[in-house]
């Protein structure tokens, strides 16, 4: 593999130099170093274990790309005003338009660009539908895309650092598969003989393999067992890394930028604790090296991390939100913002800017509380730790949770009275579309409303901003880390799970990670390359 620039220092010490540096070789790393280095840029990819694809190399690989090249050759051509309304409905308070913007524009160009520029080739997702069938420009198929499998022999030399073949995948799910999985693993093990390892690679083993065989063609230069462990400011920019190599620390200098593509923070329990304070149980599939890096090289140079927003579920039929005093103060399916609006008008001036969460076990089972999800995920440790409190009776609840009795069960009552009619005359929940869809549609007359009976009760308290899902570094619409003014950090750049969320911790589609991580991948490769317009279509 042809080695990055290389120059000496006044020391005498080799110092490396490249346009980029990507830390991590996810779909996000990848598609950022692939697009940089295909518009002409020294490219280092340094990930931070031995092998290579993280994450996304066990995932389904699913990838959501309104507007794909695949969709439109197939007939399916839609506006983008229909995926950008269904984001606008579906993710309500917590929609970016200006990085929604900057996906829905890039995407179909991401994927015309990997297929006719790469090695990367799609099969298309044209018969899955988006999530809420039921909001205003939901797609009944055509925005989705998968790699399409890529003979593993391809990769050459590059299989011995390749993705895990440990996700050999769909191999149960029906008889058919099983006799197709039965004739490819023949092939398979024909291929572990030889190669030692199976050769077919399908799901996110093909989007990793067909991506690293795209990186090797364009000289990207991959470094395995080598993690950023610092970032290097200089004349006002991050202009270098820090890797730690079995060799020792070395210094990398980078012209261009450095992109931030280690896949988030779900195994750093310690930013766990902070932004989920009773997250004790957490299970994660992601791999284990997705520590959290990412998310401190970017605090490190003034990054912000955005912790997101609540997805608790207030707009199901059986939950209402109370302050100290017992009262309710808003319509609790409105959006996130809404309520935290509400709450802080009616708190008076000096007291705690808190309200609690009211429902049933029975509520808390079906449709969960907070971070406390729905059964069979056990309850008790939200419990143990305080999380969530429980009474057997209003009252009870209500002294557990320092609220004025009387204030709680008068209201308990009040609500209960209309909402066993299905109405809610003090607040009108269920009476917007977007109430609605929050609600449940198996639920009748209301999907928003039902009594709070009978116990025992359950509450958990709600202060502004206090976790979140789907968090990760501020970004603009080029994929720039922001700082705390909001200004892009300059040479910084966040993809994938280490940027945050563009669905904001919703989930309108399958493939909402992937897609938007190719995504921004391919917009950082640009921006770094200094592409400014796409032309006007993607060529299909
Ligand atoms: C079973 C499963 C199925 C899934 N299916 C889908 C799907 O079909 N569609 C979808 O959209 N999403 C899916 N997901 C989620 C999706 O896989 C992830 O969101 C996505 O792969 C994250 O990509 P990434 O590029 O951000 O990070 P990753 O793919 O996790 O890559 C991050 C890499 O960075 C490396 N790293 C960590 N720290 C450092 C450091 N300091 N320096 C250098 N490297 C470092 C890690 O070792 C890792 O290799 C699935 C997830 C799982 C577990």
């Amino acid at each position: 593999m042809k080695r990055a620039l290389a120059s000496s220092t006044s020391e005498g010490q080799s110092r490396t130099e490249c346009d980029v540096l990507v830390a991590g070789s996810g779909a996000a790393a990848l598609s950022a170093a692939v697009t940089a280095a295909f518009h002409g840029l020294k490219v280092i990819v340094a990930e931070k274990e031995p092998v290579l694809g993280g994450t996304t190399a066990w995932s389904g690989g699913w990838m959501w790309t309104p507007r794909n090249p695949l969709a439109q050759r197939a007939g399916i051509v839609e506006d983008v005003e229909a995926p950008l309304n269904y984001l606008r409905h579906v993710l309500g308070n917590n929609f970016s338009k200006s990085r929604i913007d900057a996906f829905l524009e890039a995407a179909p160009h991401m994927v015309a660009f990997f297929e006719q520029k790469t090695a990367l080739r799609f099969e298309d997702g044209n018969r899955i539908c988006d999530t809420y069938g039921n909001v205003p420009g939901a797609g009944t198929g055509g925005r989705s895309v998968i790699a399409a499998p890529f003979d593993a022999r391809l990769m050459g030399n590059l299989i011995q650092a390749g993705p895990d073949l440990s996700a050999f995948m769909n191999i149960t799910r029906s008889p058919r598969a099983f006799a197709h999985v039965a004739h490819r693993f023949s092939r398979h093990l024909f291929d572990v003989a030889i190669h030692r390892r199976g050769m077919q690679l399908r799901n996110g083993l093909a989007l990793v393999g067909r991506l690293l065989r795209s990186a090797a063609d364009l000289n990207v230069e991959l470094r395995t067992s080598s993690p950023v462990v610092r970032l290097i400011e200089g004349g006002g920019r991050v202009c270098g890394v820090v890797l730690a190599t079995e060799e020792g620390e070395i210094e990398i200098g980078v012209r261009r930028g450095v992109v931030l593509a280690t896949g988030g923070f779900p195994h750093d329990p310690k930013r766990r604790r902070e932004l989920f304070p009773a997250d004790e149980e957490h299970r994660t599939l992601a791999v284990p090296s997705a520590t959290g890096d990412g998310l401190r090289l970017g605090e490190s140079v003034g990054g912000q991390v955005d912790a997101g927003l609540a997805s608790i579920e207030r707009g199901k039929p059986g939950i209402i939100g109370v302050l100290s005093n017992g009262q309710r103060f808003c319509n609790e399916g409105n959006g996130y913002h809404d309520y935290v609006t509400s709450m802080l008008d009616a708190i008076p001036r000096g007291q705690e800017a808190a309200s609690w969460l009211i429902c049933t076990r029975a509520f808390q089972r079906r449709y969960g509380l907070g971070i406390a999800r729905p059964t069979p995920i056990p309850v008790e440790p939200y419990i143990r730790s305080g999380y969530i409190k429980t009474g057997r009776t209003i009252a009870e609840l209500a002294q557990k949770c320092g609220i004025d009795c009387r204030g709680l069960e008068r209201t308990v009552a009040d609500y209960n009275l209309h909402a066993r009619q299905g109405e809610d005359p003090a607040f009108g929940r269920g009476s917007t579309p977007y109430n609605r869809l929050q609600g449940d549609a198996g639920r009748g007359p209301n999907p928003c409303v039902a009594p709070l009976d009978p116990g025992p009760f359950f509450a958990v308290k709600v202060i502004p901003g206090s976790f979140g899902t789907f968090a990760g570094l501020k970004t603009d619409g080029s994929a720039r880390v922001l700082d705390e003014a909001g200004v892009p950090i300059p040479g910084l750049y966040a993809a994938g799970t280490d940027m945050a969320s563009v669905m904001g911790g919703h989930y309108p589609a399958g493939g909402i990670n992937l897609g938007p991580a190719m995504t921004f991948g391919y917009i950082a490769g640009r921006h770094l390359a200094g592409e400014a317009d796409y032309e006007t279509r993607p060529a299909l």
